[in-house]
């Protein structure tokens, strides 16, 4: 690893199970299904679906519609969504506030979740909102989520690598997150180096893709030793 690389220029970070603790179509489904008698056995489903895709087991666009169909989310769960994830934010942001507000221009979220929620959730943090991207919930008369916008590169396979070479960002660039989506943008060589994150989940397939496995932001800190 050369210096420029451990002196990245951006940092992307990956939102489920990363920035926050869970992820945020396993929890709307929860709030979603609440009252179906079918409940257990969706979200059962639903985590299985969540996993594969994770695990690069399952194209991301597969996943994202086949959860979609189960989720039968309507737009009044999505306020406790946004409340129940709030309390998931990785302690180690919420100790390092001072870092995210010095450096938030150098720091990009990109993540298959939404857009909508995401910016919600992270409101009262230091994250500039036009450097957030996610998918894009499409709602029907009634209410109803009923797919994402299938425009955005982020609802699509290897989406992250995608919207990540229309950022245009130079310089070396460094991808945090859990799941194969975040080491793909390295594998694809739109990222220069990719830290595993496991403070939420580990995800042993995702682990020999990494520069770095690491635990906390306090770890991700130390070795951005050149930023300060
Ligand atoms: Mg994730």
């Amino acid at each position: 690893m050369n210096k420029e690389e451990m002196n990245p220029s951006y940092l992307i970070l990956d939102f489920d199970n990363t920035i926050i603790r869970g992820e945020t179509m396993d929890e709307l489904a929860r709030i979603s299904l609440s009252n179906s008698p079918e409940k257990d056995k969706i979200i059962s489903e639903i985590e299985q679906i969540t996993a594969l895709g994770m695990a690069g087991e399952m194209p991301f666009d597969e996943s994202l519609s086949k959860r979609i169909k189960l989720l039968k989310a309507h737009k009044t769960h999505v306020g406790l969504l946004i409340s129940t994830l709030k309390k998931r934010i990785d302690t180690s942001i919420i100790n390092n506030t001072e870092f995210f507000k010095r450096h938030r221009r150098k720091i990009y979220i990109i993540s298959g979740g939404f857009t909508s929620v995401i910016n919600r959730v992270l409101e009262d943090m230091p994250f500039n909102e036009n450097q957030i991207y996610g998918n894009e919930l499409m709602f029907d008369d009634g209410g109803w989520i009923t797919r994402v916008n299938k425009e955005n590169f982020l609802s699509k396979k290897n989406g992250k690598s995608a919207l990540l070479n229309s950022l245009k960002l130079s310089g070396a660039i460094a991808t945090i997150g859990d799941g194969f989506s975040d080491a793909e943008m390295k594998l694809s060589g739109e990222a220069d180096m990719f830290f595993a994150y496991t403070g939420h989940i580990l995800r042993e397939s995702v682990l020999h893709h990494s520069d770095f496995t690491v635990s906390s932001f306090d770890e991700i800190i130390q070795l951005l030793s050149e930023w300060d």
